[in-house]
């Protein structure tokens, strides 16, 4: 790279334009490198070493790279810091590049190997192994706007599930949250901050988001005259999916990833749950951001990674359709029931390969053999899980429903059992996973280089003897081929010229050669073997090409064993916990007895200690709950405890209670006063009063909301009015089953005026002047707050405690002479009134509008009357 003239340069720089904000990997020969602000990012990224190269306009090139045989790594890790890569890849040989310089007439000094950008690696585009988790799925999301209607289309490429809906626009993020996708393709011009914090985002041409090209795509796809049989979609939806199917079009460079007929997805078979609700329960992450402590971490007990995924589905968008959630219920039943039953199923399971995923990189054209392998036995696995299950009575008709999924691959086995070896490699260059016996032909091609190496092999000890040098040896590389070497010492004997050696090389200690009769049987040798390796090669194709023909009925399996490996772990996890099936109703219940919190019982457990089991009990004319007490005491584990019974029995599984009646809850809110959102920019308590804002004005009948502490952050005065004020609007007006926590003893009150609110506290004692927590719910409102025994069990030093006992007191005297905070709030007008007065205001207003007659007023009298409807306003 002298100057900025020379031909690799240019040809570097031109596929630097072409991948545009991606990283450029430049492939030249074993290595794949970085220049100039690619080199630096990566080097700081990969913390590699940072070298120049050459200069170009005089400054030297800054360069990294890295090797090709370990790229996978680099490029896990360059995906992890949010970097996106495009791979320049050689097309052509060397050979290749000399030969086009000859017809060209150019020097081939001159002439540079053609390179291409085959892949841009992004996030949501992965397939390799190395690069995704098992147990999560990786999803790819695009999003548009239709005339104010926002189309989504997600796939997971890795398994080539694909989903497309549509929803209004307050409701994207919600929706996005639900998917989680790794990374979002928008129109140019959407502003991306507020599609979600965890996923790359990327801008591409409003163009490619067209429904037309969409559905024009989806067609030639599946090769179908109609997208009927797949289910209605809109134009919102198809938009979505012509974004997303242009999206990886680019990436993979025409080549099209694994893709299985989309479904359309409503939302009212779904509970909807919004994204601060999502993060609050810790579903499937925990607030600090891993999968430890969360809710799927205390679930799961998925033997295989696709059952994993398909639980975090589960758990992600719980079901509000009775009969669904039901049809799971029954299957957890069945195998909960039989312990022996459910250990041989786990057994099976556990011993299968992930197929989703192997017949992802199939078709994606990343397969290896080892791909093959996977795919023969899983499909053999799922044929022996439904030979068990076949002739049992009584199978629940989920289990009906998936039988016939789990056969039918009997040709395709059959045919991959007797081609491969039964371990193939992952490397499909070397050959080698071509059973023997599978073709005659490449059998006497392994025979022909099997009797050369033995060849090979006598004729070295046959050296040895003729030249008297025991140390002889026959070696191969990869530069010389076959040579035969002796230690320097003894090189005299074959340097004579009628020994029918020819000299080849002298190293340090060591000195090679070669002879007609070696040469000839290496040529053998690699004659036979690169006709075996093509050989090999085109079986590889034939046999990717039989998976391929049946990529939905093997991702039918897949979905299959998921759904069986959920359900198993389903009931191994109940039959662990004592946990029991819910029983699910239309009615506006919550009944739960001896409910318990799996993620704070699992963590207690590890230290030895108990969880205390508590009951809930909402009903139509009992549907809010106060929840006073101490801080410490557990009011938050109980408020969440319940809401993720709800979502677990409406995922389908049974739940940690002694026993669980649910009505069908159709949105659930989960809100926790001032917590710390300060990434977007906004301040806690703004966080807080936007979040409540939401479910004050979504929340309904059908509703189950939680509110932990809504009002603490902001001060007391103000803190206690919202908190007044929210109970009494969720009571009156949103009407839905809801569980609020608050330290305010002043809101007790509410239950005066309030039918439908009753009163509970998490109970305390204090015994020999320490603070026991109960973690006991208890009926009636909490007689104290604790406040200093807690902030002493804290640690807080002993002086700091005693001086704040003596500021309470006083404070305390004071209240009882004034009234304290709540003083005056007896003459308060209930919820109703006030609102009924609000409307009077309105009514009173409209009149005086009404009685005004315009024309008849001076300018003057215009103004005045403006500004006193606005004084009265
Ligand atoms: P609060 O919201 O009242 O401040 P938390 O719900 O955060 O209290 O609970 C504080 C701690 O108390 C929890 O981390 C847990 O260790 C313990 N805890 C809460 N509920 C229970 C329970 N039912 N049984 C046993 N320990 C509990």
């Amino acid at each position: 790279m002298a100057s900025t003239a020379t031909p690799m340069m240019k040809q570097y720089l031109g596929l630097k334009a072409e991948a545009g904000d991606c990283l450029l990997f430049y492939r030249m020969g074993d290595f794949f490198e970085l220049f100039f602000d690619d080199a630096k990012k990566a080097a700081s990224v990969l913390d590699i070493a940072l070298t120049a190269r050459g200069e170009n306009n005089g400054q030297p090139v800054p360069m990294c790279g890295v090797p090709v045989h370990a790229a996978e790594g680099y490029l896990a890790r360059l995906i992890k810091a949010g970097c996106r890569v495009a791979i320049a890849e050689q097309v052509e040989t060397p050979g290749e590049a000399k030969a086009r310089a000859k017809r060209e007439g150019t020097p081939s000094s001159k002439v540079l190997v053609k390179r291409d950008i085959v892949r841009f690696v992004t996030a949501g585009t992965l397939t390799e192994e190395a690069l995704l988790e098992p147990r999560r799925a990786n999803m790819l999301a695009a999003v548009c706007d239709v005339r104010g209607t926002c189309g989504v289309a997600a796939c997971d490429i890795s398994t080539g599930a694909m989903m497309l809906e549509e929803c209004i626009p307050e409701r994207l993020p919600a929706v996005l949250a639900r998917i989680g996708a790794s990374e979002i393709v928008a129109p140019e011009g959407w502003a991306t901050r507020a599609l979600g914090e965890n996923a790359e985002m990327v801008l591409r041409a409003v163009s490619t988001f067209s429904s037309d090209a969409g559905e024009i795509q989806l067609k030639a796809i599946h090769g179908v005259a109609t997208l009927d049989g797949f289910g209605g979609f809109s134009r919102a939806m198809l938009a979505a999916a012509g974004g997303l199917l242009a999206y990886l079009d680019h990436a993979g460079r025409g080549n099209m990833p694994l893709l299985l007929p989309p479904f359309a997805r409503s939302h009212d078979g779904h509970m909807a749950m919004d994204e601060a609700t999502r993060a609050s329960l810790e579903i499937l992450a925990s607030q600090q951001g891993g999968r430890a402590h969360s809710l799927i971490a205390a679930v799961d007990r998925c033997v295989t990674g696709a059952g994993a995924r398909l639980l975090a589905e589960d758990l992600s968008a719980p079901l509000a359709h009775k009969p669904a959630i039901e049809a799971r219920l029954a299957l957890v039943q069945y195998l909960f029931s039989d312990p022996l039953l459910r250990g041989d199923l786990r057994g099976l399971l556990r011993a299968l390969p992930d197929i989703g995923r192997a017949l992802g990189r199939l078709v994606a054209g990343r397969g290896s053999p080892r791909d093959l392998g996977q795919i023969r036995d899983g499909l053999s696995g799922a044929r022996r899980i439904h030979d068990m299950l076949k002739d049992r009575a009584d199978r629940p008709a989920m289990l009906e429903a998936l039988l016939p999924s789990l056969t039918g691959h009997a040709e395709l086995t059959d045919l991959l059992g007797s081609a491969l070896v039964p371990s193939p490699p992952t490397e499909r260059q070397n050959g080698g996973f071509i059973a023997e016996g599978y073709d005659h032909a490449l059998d006497e091609l392994r025979e022909v280089s099997g009797n050369a190496r033995r060849a090979i092999a006598a004729m070295e000890a046959r050296y040895r003897a003729d030249t008297d040098t025991p140390s002889l040896k026959i070696k191969h590389n990869g530069v010389l081929g076959y040579f035969i070497e002796v230690p320097a010492k003894h090189a005299d004997k074959l340097m004579a010229p009628d020994s029918g050696f020819t000299h080849r090389q002298t190293m340090a200690n060591a000195v090679r050669f070669n002879s007609l009769t070696l040469h000839e049987e290496a040529g053998r040798i690699a004659e036979a073997g690169g006709r075996a390796l093509a050989a090999e090669e085109s079986h590889f194709e034939e046999l990717m090409e039989a998976v391929a023909a049946r990529r939905e009925a093997i991702a039918g399996t897949a979905a299959a064993l998921a759904r069986l490996d959920v359900s198993t772990g389903q009931a191994e996890r109940a039959s662990e916990g004592e946990w029991c099936r819910p029983q699910i109703s239309d009615d506006p219940v919550l009944d739960i007895e001896a409910g318990r919190h799996p993620v704070v019982e699992a963590a207690l457990a590890a230290s030895g200690e108990r969880f205390v089991a508590n009951d809930c009990a909402l009903s139509s004319n009992d549907r809010l709950w106060l929840v006073g007490g101490p801080n410490m005491g557990g009011k938050s584990t109980f408020l969440r405890q319940n809401a993720l019974i709800i979502l677990l029995a409406q995922a389908g599984g049974f739940v940690p209670a002694r026993s669980a009646h649910i009505g069908l809850v159709d949105q659930l809110f989960s809100r926790v006063g001032a917590s710390d959102n300060l990434a977007r920019g906004r301040s806690t308590f703004m966080v807080e009063m936007v979040e409540t804002a939401a479910i004050l004005s979504q929340a309904g009948e059908r509703s189950f909301v939680i509110l932990d502490e809504v009002g603490r952050g902001t001060s007391t005065y103000d803190g206690l009015a919202l908190a007044w004020a929210v109970a009494e609007a969720i009571h009156e007006t949103n009407r839905c089953r809801c569980l609020f926590a608050t330290h305010y003893h002043e809101m007790a009150r509410l239950a005066e005026t309030c039918d439908a609110l009753s009163l509970h506290h998490v109970r305390a004692k204090e015994w020999k002047g320490d603070l026991v927590l109960l973690h006991e719910l208890s009926e009636g409102a909490a007689d104290r707050s604790y406040g200093l025994a807690v902030a002493k069990l804290a640690g807080v030093p002993a002086p700091v405690v005693k001086r704040a006992k003596s500021v309470l007191d006083k404070l305390e005297k004071g209240r009882a002479e004034t009234g304290g905070l709540a003083a005056g709030l007896g003459d308060l007008p209930l919820f109703a009134a006030a609102l009924e007065a609000a409307e009077v205001e309105r009514d009173g207003l409209r009149d005086t509008l009404n009685s005004l007659d315009i024309d008849a007023l001076t300018p003057r009298d215009a103004l005045d009357m403006l500004y006193r409807l606005k004084r009265e306003a």
